[in-house]
């Protein structure tokens, strides 16, 4: 992951928490999904510290239209501009061994573990 780009998104959302690792982490993996220089948007069902999570990766923002907050949405739908299919991700539940930290495990654990992902009609 790119470390730098966290440490900014920390600095920016002003503490470490899972919230903003799970956005981080969820920003990405939605950057390896779509093509280089793809726009990539987000809909969320709430703002939170995962929405800065997001946005620390994607280098957007609710105010510029990067991020959109649906309160109807159930999951985190990633898309590129323009397209009229993306990919909804759902956050899974981590059974973690007593003593991990879960900031860590959900930066670096392999996708499948964190979060669970399907294609979605936004039409
Ligand atoms: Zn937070």
């Amino acid at each position: 992951m790119n470390i730098e780009l966290w440490q900014k998104a920390v600095e920016h959302h002003g503490h470490k928490c899972v919230g903003l690792a799970f956005g981080f982490r969820l920003g990405e993996e939605a950057k390896k999904i779509f093509n280089e220089g793809e726009k990539i948007h987000c809909m969320m069902p709430v703002r939170n510290c995962i929405t800065d999570g997001v946005a620390g990766s994607l280098g957007g923002s609710v105010e510029d239209g990067t991020i959109r907050i649906d309160e109807s949405l159930k999951n985190f739908v990633f898309y590129a501009e323009g397209d009229d299919e993306g990919w909804a991700f759902t956050q899974k539940k981590m059974e973690l061994p007593e003593g991990t930290d879960p900031i860590a495990a959900v930066l670096t654990y392999d996708r499948e573990m964190v979060v669970t992902l399907e294609p979605v009609d936004l039409m």
